[in-house]
């Protein structure tokens, strides 16, 4: 059996404040602009790449900061064929039922989004699997997502290509993938590990925008996580950054149970943050994975006071000894 390793570079609406478009009921958060992939076989060795990109059709103007960040021209873009004709060829390379492999959990939610707009079928998302959770059950059993970079220092693997591209990080993630026992992890998939933690959100709410994440923290809006089944306004556990721009917290309604929600920030202009609040069910694996983030935030905080503290102290000794000197 082969393996379709497989990545997509989209466009998202221009800001946070835009509405989404779609069709047939649904709304995208990224129309697709370029599907990478390579096919490996079962022994691991890479036999095809593919790699196309989409001609906009929901979202026209490409988005700067995607722009920025993947490099592709609007020229390039207005080339391509419509997505109907790329699917149907990337259909053609994935072959009668296929199995996906993705870096992250984001890329099947918005190939099939993109394939109910345009009102084809989506069969071919219907065996996928995320590769950070295959990674991390087999290497230390790590509970966060970890960036496609780590894998790759992970095993000693050197980057050859620019990252995002989608054919770039397709390459990158089967190099990873070749390192994996993916029939094993495959195998023991879903069975409550620790990556799948943020696979299915019950909600996502955006909230927007902010000068700076004081001014976020200070909105109830988005700090007191409602119950996605009732809408009640939960207690919620205080947020805590895992580092960079993501939070983490727990909440639990008396009626349905234990919740861990996310916030993820982002600029939505250079002046201005978004967040988005993904609510997840709880679980003992997201109680422990809480638990964690908040032991290190508490560690991370004291090693800074530790530190403040010795440079007051390095700064007073310093005048003293200046005093001293002054004196003789
Ligand atoms: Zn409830």
């Amino acid at each position: 059996m082969a393996y379709i390793v497989f990545d997509m570079e989209w466009n998202q609406p221009m800001c946070a404040a835009q509405p989404q478009k779609g069709k047939n009921g649904v709304k995208l958060s990224g129309e697709i602009m370029q599907i990478g992939a390579v096919c490996l076989s079962a022994n691991g060795e890479i036999e095809a790449s593919f790699s196309l990109c989409v001609k906009p059709h929901f979202y026209r103007r490409l988005n700067k900061r995607v722009r920025e960040l993947t490099g592709i021209t609007k020229e390039q873009l207005a080339a391509a064929d419509a997505f109907p004709a790329v699917f149907a060829q990337f259909d053609a390379f994935c072959g009668e039922h296929p199995t996906l492999l993705t870096w992250g959990f984001d890329d099947v939610p918005i190939l099939r989004q993109n394939l109910i707009a345009w009102g084809l079928g989506t069969e071919i998302c219907e065996e996928s699997y995320n590769l950070q959770t295959i990674f991390n059950t087999q290497t230390d059993g790590g509970k966060g997502q970890r960036s496609l970079a780590y894998a790759l220092e992970h095993f000693g693997i050197v980057p050859e290509l620019e990252a995002h591209d989608a054919l770039h990080d397709a390459y990158h993630t089967a190099l990873v993938a070749k390192n994996l026992d993916l029939a094993g992890g495959i195998a023991a998939y879903g069975g409550g590990s620790s990556g799948t933690l943020w696979e299915h959100p019950l909600s996502t709410d955006s909230f927007y925008p902010y000068p700076h994440k004081r001014a976020a923290f200070a909105d109830e809006k988005l700090t007191r996580i409602v119950c996605p089944t009732c809408g009640a306004k939960l207690s919620t556990a205080k947020w805590v950054t895992k580092g960079g721009n993501f939070y983490v917290a727990t909440a639990s309604c008396p009626e349905h149970g234990d919740f861990i929600g996310r916030i993820k920030f982002s600029h939505a202009s250079k002046e201005t943050l978004s967040a988005v609040r993904s609510v997840y069910k709880g679980s003992k694996f997201a109680s422990e994975h809480y638990a964690e983030v908040l032991e290190k935030s508490e560690r991370r905080k004291d090693a800074f006071k530790v530190r403040m503290r010795e440079q007051r102290k390095a700064k007073r000794q310093k005048k003293a000894a200046e005093a001293k000197a002054g004196e003789i």
